[in-house]
Order: C-alpha cells, then structure tokens, then sequence
C-alpha cells in the first residue's frame, strides 16, 4: 500500500483541489478532470484519489478501485455522449508506456475516429 498523499504529486494537489482542474467527477476514492492538453474533442484523466505512482505498483487488494476506475471512466463517457460513437480508455505504465505523470491515470479520449496501433509502423 502507498502513501495515501504526495506532496510532490501534481494529480494528488488535482484530487484534493488544492489545484483546480476542470473536475468532472469525484467521490470517495475517484477523481475525474479534463486534461490539459487534449488530444481529441473529449479527453478526461480518471484517477483514484490515493497516490499510486504506477501500474506496476497496483496489487490485488487494489482490484475494486480499478474496476471502479473503469465503470466511472464509462459512465462519464456516456454523461458525455461519446459511449454510442465509442472511445478508448488508455493507461500508460512507465518510459515505454508513455507515462508522463507518476499518479495512475486513466485516459478517457473520444470523439474522433481513432487508428491502432498506437505507434508507428515506418
Ligand atoms: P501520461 O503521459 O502520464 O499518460 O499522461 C499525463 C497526462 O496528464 C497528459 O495527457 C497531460 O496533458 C496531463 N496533465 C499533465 N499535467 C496536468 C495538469 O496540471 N492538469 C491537467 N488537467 N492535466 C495535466
Ligand atoms: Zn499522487
């Protein structure tokens, strides 16, 4: 188990609004904001309220918060209206998964047609 509070977490001063953000959802244990630089019409980070740097860190003990990070991630998409066109719900874990931020994330993006695979093929 983390600590429950980062003080160097930028997502833990978001969660806790000590920033503000663009708040979508919170509740007990999940925090939702619009990104701040969005790569399609809808793009919101889903994250749970307790500082977790990364995927790799998550245990089974954490199954409920991750299953509830994704059912909140869908609901908002169709508070949104995204869920009949579709989405993607992306997670990115460390250098190679593109992880910018250390305070797991869910990525919520829709509203455009999206290709896969996400990298270059060339
Ligand atoms: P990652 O690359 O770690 O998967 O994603 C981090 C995301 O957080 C990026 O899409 C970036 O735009 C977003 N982000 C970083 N700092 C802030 C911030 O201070 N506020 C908001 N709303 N989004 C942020
Ligand atoms: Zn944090």
């Amino acid at each position: 188990m983390t600590d429950s509070y980062n003080e160097n977490c930028i997502f833990c001063k978001i969660a806790s609004e000590k920033i503000p953000s663009k708040k979508v959802y919170s509740d007990e244990q999940i925090f939702a904001f619009h990104d701040i630089a969005p790569v399609a019409p809808v793009h919101i980070l889903i994250i749970p309220k307790r500082h977790i740097e990364t995927l790799d860190d998550l245990t089974s003990d954490d199954a409920l918060l991750v299953g509830k990070l994704i059912i909140v991630a869908k609901d908002i998409a169709r508070t949104l209206g995204i869920a009949e066109s579709g989405y993607r719900i992306n997670l990115n874990c460390k250098r190679d998964g593109g992880q910018t931020v250390f305070h797991i994330h869910a990525h919520l993006i829709g509203g455009k047609s999206m290709g896969w695979p996400p990298f270059p093929t060339t």
